[in-house]
């Protein structure tokens, strides 16, 4: 069985010790006879295996005791719905930063719900860098100031967190969760879909500090309000179980590899592996301001289609997949999550480097 380098920007590669685990419980988990997909939530042994995560998660990013930690279905993305229907729905208004195409998606939705304004953006560029943030205007009414912290598509990051006072700030952070270390409590909630650095797709994870819950319009029905989740532990109904069991797995490997302190200082110099070959290179390039640069999601071109093409192609051919750049930005993009090892960025510079010296 060959595995690749899967760069995919999510659902992304896996540790391969996480899923040897798995395969290894697949059948009976911990001599229950059954596998997690097959216990009810409401069980002793699946309930150990939700608070284990939950305890694994609050000790890797040191969360606070006056936050709450959900598990929640319908990703990130139903996220950019909640966050207004509980928080903005009884007026007031909300600042988005526009970052990229998430960030407009998340604006889109806010939209929908209440008076919603652009604090910065930087679509100027093409969402080539972050903004500079003005945060005079926000004032009594400001319900909220949401940012993006990664920015998968046009590979950007927050590199500094942004000072709202004391309007809550509300970061998607699916994307760069867990890959670096940061104050939690700096923000009123955090959210990321599992698929990239937390585990597989079907589950959401909302970091959110208790006095933001409980404000959503009594009539928001039941499953979009976060005191349902709060309030039940997150088993108001049946959670995604297996996809929280696979979460406590890459959250026992990440705190085997040391936690998120060591995790970043590997990020940081996988992703300037690739960088400096970036800047070195006389084919390949970026257009992200370098200060901006993003550590997980990597967009680089060479000037021509038919020669980003040709790049995709043959790296499949060395199994290094899923390279292809996001169709907003064309050219390559290299999603290096947690769970990519310093091998697979070696591998992919070694491969560009060949390319260059082939085509160049
Ligand atoms: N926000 C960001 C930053 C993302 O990268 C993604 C998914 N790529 C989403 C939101 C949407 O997530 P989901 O598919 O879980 O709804």
């Amino acid at each position: 069985m060959d595995r690749v380098y899967n760069f995919s920007a999510g659902p992304a590669q896996l540790p391969l010790a996480v899923l040897e685990k798995a395969q290894k419980e697949f059948l009976s988990y911990e001599q229950s006879g059954m596998s997690v997909m097959e216990m009810s939530h409401r069980s002793k042994i699946f309930d150990a295996i939700l608070q284990q995560t939950e305890q694994l998660l609050r000790d890797l990013m040191e969360i606070p005791d006056h936050y709450k930690v959900l598990f929640i279905q319908g990703g990130a993305s139903l996220q950019f719905s909640m966050i207004p229907l509980n928080l903005l729905a009884n007026g007031g208004h909300a600042y988005y930063v526009n970052t990229g195409s998430w960030s407009k998606k998340a604006l889109i939705e806010a939209e929908k719900v209440g008076e919603s304004r652009v604090l910065a953006s930087s679509e100027d560029k093409n969402f080539t860098y972050i903004p500079e943030i003005d945060f005079s205007v926000l004032d009594d009414n400001t319900k909220y100031v949401h940012i993006t912290t990664n920015n998968t598509i046009e590979g950007t990051r927050f590199t500094h967190i942004p000072d709202t006072g004391d309007v809550p700030l509300v970061a998607d952070m699916s994307s760069n969760i867990l890959s670096e270390q940061i104050d939690v409590s700096k923000f009123g909630i955090i959210y990321a879909g599992a698929q990239k650095n937390l585990g597989i797709a079907g589950l959401t994870i909302v970091i959110i500090r208790d006095d933001l819950i409980g404000h959503a319009p009594s009539n928001l029905p039941t499953m979009l309000k976060y005191d349902t989740y709060a309030k039940n532990r997150s088993l108001y109904n049946t959670p995604p179980t297996f996809a929280i069991y696979m979460t406590k797995l890459v959250l026992e490997w990440l705190k085997e590899q040391g936690g998120i302190k060591q995790i970043e200082k590997l990020n940081i110099e996988k992703a300037s592996l690739l960088y400096n070959y970036i800047d070195e290179s006389n084919m390949f390039f970026s257009n992200v301001r370098s200060e901006d640069r993003s550590l997980m999601n990597i967009p680089f071109l060479t000037k021509s289609d038919e020669l980003n093409e040709l790049f995709v192609k043959e790296a499949q051919k060395e199994g290094l997949v899923t390279l292809k750049g996001h169709r907003s930005v064309g050219g390559m993009r290299a999603s290096i999550y947690n769970s990519m090892p310093i091998e697979g960025v070696k591998a992919l510079v070694q491969f560009m480097k060949e390319f260059e010296s082939k085509n160049g």
